[in-house]
């Protein structure tokens, strides 16, 4: 039987970084040819993970999807990702229509030819980085596009890639809760399949850290944004993503399942099976040190480790219950071993949340309830693994 796996290509260049992101991005931009050499340095990666990692057993593998995020991975061009899908469904034999293949963009970067060849090379979701429908919060934020651009984005998205994702930030500086009630509206009104809504996090070290004390800590932003959406028709299918019937994103779900992944490129990680073991490992994450290790011959891998049944139960457990699915016990068997899963099972806390109504336990699995969604961070602190 083959097991499905994720597969992920991170493109870790950005134009400029946004004053919040904490993701592994550097500004630079590249000439035709240092990205063709980076893309050779992928397809290099690529394969030293199939021979290596997967031990050449393609075959026990079933991809369901292909996510190019970063930095900003519509920088590329279309030739470009289609040398990266093409030599991707090569290793696998499979078909690019047979996958769900998502491509990260920013407004900025794209331009109606741009986006029709993205879709020709293969791209059949597209995740539009938007953040807010605001001029003054965008130059806040540190974007580069305009409103303008970003709607004209989506104008395109529908037409030529319509299975696509509109990512927003809220809860942000000087931001009322009516203003944010307000921007819902604004957002529903372009109709998307789906939407990441995300509050924002304060990541130490970026220029948006500062800003912190501003903003006290509440449940009233997320609250709301539940049940505006919910009011709209779309399912909360994770804590921050929402969307109408049949435009799951089959690539997260894979995180948020726990299935096997496989992380290409600069800060990726990836975990995997291995003889009935989970092994999580990690890129090297600054560029250079990931393509010398690829030109050397060792795959860009900075780390490979094994995880003990306990990390693999935390790890399960902080994904799974991110669900509006919650977590199936025998998935967490399978990954945790019924000793680790009969001990949490038995635990006075998880007893506790559920006899308060916080978790919806049943034989099957475990989820948190509607009402407590906010405070997911807060059950697994509380379950005290
Ligand atoms: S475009 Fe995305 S990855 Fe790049 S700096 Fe902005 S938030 Fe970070």
């Amino acid at each position: 039987m083959t097991r499905p796996i994720a597969l992920y290509v991170h493109w870790p260049f950005c134009r400029s970084k946004c004053a919040y992101c904490a993701f592994n991005s550097v500004v630079r931009v590249l000439s035709r040819t240092q990205e063709s050499a980076w893309v050779q340095a992928f397809l290099s990666s690529f394969d030293w993970h199939i021979q290596h990692i997967l031990e050449g057993h393609t075959a026990s593998y079933r991809p369901i999807s292909l996510f190019f995020g970063g930095g900003t991975p519509s920088l590329l061009q279309p030739e470009s990702l289609q040398q990266l899908i093409s030599h991707m469904c090569a290793l696998w034999s499979c078909q690019a229509e047979s996958l769900e293949i998502t491509l990260e963009a920013n407004p900025e970067t794209l331009t109606e030819e741009r986006l029709q060849a993205f879709s020709q090379a293969g791209v059949n979701r597209l995740s539009l980085g938007i953040q807010a429908l605001h001029p003054q919060d965008l130059a806040m934020l540190g974007r580069r596009h305009s409103l303008e651009q970003a709607l004209q984005a989506v104008a395109w998205a529908r037409n030529h890639i319509p299975n696509y994702n509109l990512d927003f930030i809220y809860h942000r500086p000087r931001q009322s809760l009516r203003a944010w009630r307000q921007e819902l509206q604004h957002i529903l009104a372009l109709d998307a399949p789906h939407l990441s809504l995300y509050e924002l996090t304060w990541e130490p070290g970026t220029p948006f850290a500062l800003h912190q004390k501003e903003l006290p800590a509440t449940a009233a932003f997320f609250n709301l944004t539940h049940r505006v959406m919910q009011e709209a028709g779309y399912t909360a299918y994770e804590i921050s993503n929402f969307c109408t019937p049949a435009h799951f994103c089959r690539h997260n779900l894979a995180y948020w399942r726990y299935q096997e992944y496989l992380g290409i490129g600069p800060g990726a990680h990836s975990r995997v099976e291995r003889e009935g073991q989970r092994w999580a490992l990690a890129a090297f994450a600054h560029g250079s040190a990931w393509r010398t290790s690829v030109a050397r011959g060792t795959g860009g891998l900075a780390t490979q480790s094994l995880l003990s049944p306990r990390e693999q139960l935390i790890e399960h457990l902080c994904m799974g219950l991110r669900l509006e699915e919650g977590l199936c016990w025998d998935q967490l068997e399978h990954s945790a071993g019924p000793t680790e899963v009969a001990m949490l099972r038995h635990s006075p806390y998880l007893q506790k949340l559920q006899t308060l109504g916080v978790l919806l336990v049943t034989q099957q699995g475990a989820r948190v309830s509607q009402e407590n969604r906010a405070k997911v961070d807060g059950v697994l602190r509380y379950l005290d693994l």
